[in-house]
């Protein structure tokens, strides 16, 4: 059988594989997406929590110290996010952490990324939500921070809020088209362009072409609809470019797995992950004392509990993102709600061991519309480490959604200092004058995570770097890797407007030369409609 062969094979479908993808085929390349979930679209979203609707689009892979949640179908984590659009604070690029010196590349700062933040903006594009559209519990966190002294801000969101039902299903894909995921721009773009796209394909591992003019071989796993464990097919695509964008628990484990075939990877491949610094606490609020000091309480007959209506992420301070003070003391703190796969009891643990069972455990659950968690995204120290790759996947598959990666994750001092300032200020802001108790989510001693970053990313420095400025792999021409594994440090805010932007920027610079590579594009030919 002939091979196939195309100019561009584009693994994933995420913010970092279908901006890439978009713009490689407006340019006239010929492009191959290749996504190991399902395809979905909006109609098939579903408004329920059985195994088998939702769990077929999300992944909850545990490590030994770190617990990540990944989206898996076409479109990735867009079509599962929560569509916090923020862009990074200036301090971060200029990080420098434990290395001692400046960890993002010389060319890339918050200046010269706004001009890309800018355009994905646009193309989602991001709204500021009103005040007046914050549901109850986004207000009770403002409310909360007001009154401790604090300023908080309504979050930007890539969401049309005029079709926004604020189901709170975001975690299942959005069933009204109001989402801004990557469905509904940058793959029907790239699709009226003429890329393929090709869900059930899980890439395995790239190796040298075998057609002359051609230089990377991609293959990949054809898998059952129904069961994810069972491979129905295999092939190999061959490219002269592969954009790798298999996103932060992905692309590390492909080229990995790719050494053998393509010679040694850099040293950075797998190292420096980073989990964005998140930190998931609980405020167990008095609701007669949010009547009392807030002024606030629930409309009377709720058909649901209030804190659990609207969408996940509605109000953020950014009082603690304080470029002066020194790195690891900064992060913010950004009311959210978990969904049930996030199945993690919060414990005070302050009289003693955490309970798990019996009366304490009955209390606090039966307190659970009192509940209000809150995100703290922390510098952090990219403590991550990938072990060997399994023998085919991501991580080892024990059931539809579930796995268990190879990541080993210890919290270092520095970052275990962001959490503790962090958890002071939401203490004191969640426990003045008695408004709440503040616990800790000890439920798993793992971290907690859906902002997974770093464990392929760009700098300066081959020791510390996997990728030069433009995303390129050191040592393997024509591999680019566009995804969130790209960002070198946590953020301070949800990640994905800066995995977009970054992908826009690289796929700029990689369209200026795409013919260094024999891929012929038409510049300017990017639109949008
Ligand atoms: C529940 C949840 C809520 C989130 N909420 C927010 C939020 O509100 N704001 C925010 O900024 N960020 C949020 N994030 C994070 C954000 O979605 C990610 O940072 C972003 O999507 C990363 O983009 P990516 O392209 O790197 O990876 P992804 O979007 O995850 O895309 C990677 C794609 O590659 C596919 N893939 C993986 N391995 C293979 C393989 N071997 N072969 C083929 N395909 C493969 C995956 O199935 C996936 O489609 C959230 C994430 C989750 C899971």
């Amino acid at each position: 059988m002939p091979v196939e062969t195309r100019d561009v094979v584009v693994i994933g479908t995420g913010f970092g594989g279908s901006i890439p993808g978009y713009y490689l085929a407006a340019g006239g390349a010929s492009v191959v997406m290749l996504e190991r979930g399902p395809r979905l679209g909006t109609e098939e979203f579903t408004h329920d929590l059985q195994i088998g609707t939702y769990t077929r689009i999300v992944d909850l892979i545990r490590n030994d110290g770190v617990e990540v949640a990944a989206g898996n179908c076409v479109g990735g984590s867009s079509v599962v996010y929560f569509a916090a659009s923020l862009r990074a604070p200036s301090f971060v690029f200029e990080r420098s952490g434990t290395l001692g010196r400046r960890i993002w590349p010389a060319t890339i700062s918050r200046r010269t990324l706004d001009h890309w933040y800018e355009r994905v903006e646009r193309i989602l594009p991001v709204s500021e939500q009103p005040w007046e559209q914050i549901p109850y519990a986004g207000g009770v966190w403002a409310a909360a921070c007001s009154r401790a002294g604090h300023t908080c801000n309504p979050v930007p969101v890539a969401v049309d809020l005029g079709r926004c039902t604020n189901c709170n299903f975001m975690l299942n894909g959005c069933r009204f088209g109001a989402k801004r995921s990557m469905l509904l721009n940058y793959i029907p773009a790239a699709e009226a362009c003429g890329a393929e796209i090709r869900p059930l394909h899980e890439v395995e591992s790239i190796g040298p072409a075998s057609t002359p003019g051609y230089r990377y071989a991609v293959n990949y796993l054809q898998l059952d609809p129904d069961d994810y464990r069972v491979s129905t097919g295999g092939g190999t695509i061959e490219a002269k470019l592969v954009i790798l964008a298999a996103g932060a628990m992905g692309t590390p484990v492909i080229l990995q797995r790719s050494a053998p075939l393509l010679g040694p990877m850099p040293a950075a491949v797998g190292r420096h992950f980073s989990p964005n610094g998140d930190r998931v606490s609980m405020a167990l609020l008095d609701e007669t004392k949010v009547h009392d000091l807030l002024g606030l309480e629930r409309a009377p007959g709720v058909a649901y509990d209030a804190y659990f209506v609207g969408r996940p992420i509605t109000t953020i301070t950014y009082d603690y993102l304080d470029a002066t003070l020194p790195e690891f003391e900064r992060f913010s703190l950004e009311q959210i709600y978990f969904p049930p796969i996030v199945n993690i009891v919060p414990e005070d643990g302050i009289d003693g061991p955490p309970v798990w069972f019996g009366v304490d455990k009955r209390t606090l659950t039966s307190r659970w519309r009192s509940w209000l968690s809150v995100l703290h995204m922390t510098e952090d120290n990219n403590e991550g480490v990938f072990g060997p790759p399994p023998p085919t996947g991501n991580f080892v598959r024990i059931s539809v959604a579930a796995g268990v990666g190879q990541i080993t994750y210890q919290v270092s001092p520095e970052t275990q200092r962001g959490f503790d300032l962090s958890d002071a200020a939401t203490r004191a802001i969640v426990e003045k004058d008695g408004l709440g108790r503040h616990l800790l989510w000890l439920g798993d001693r793992n971290t907690l995570s859906a902002h997974p970053l770093s464990s392929c990313r760009m700098g300066d420095d081959p020791a510390t770097s996997a990728l030069d400025d433009r995303n390129e792999l050191r040592g393997h021409p024509g591999i680019f890797v566009t995804d969130a594994s790209a960002v070198p440090t946590s953020l301070c805010v949800n990640p994905s407007l800066t995995v977009a932007a970054l992908a826009e920027r690289a796929s700029a610079l990689l369209l200026r030369r795409a013919g260094d590579y024999g891929v012929t594009v038409a510049p300017g030919s990017a639109r949008w409609w």
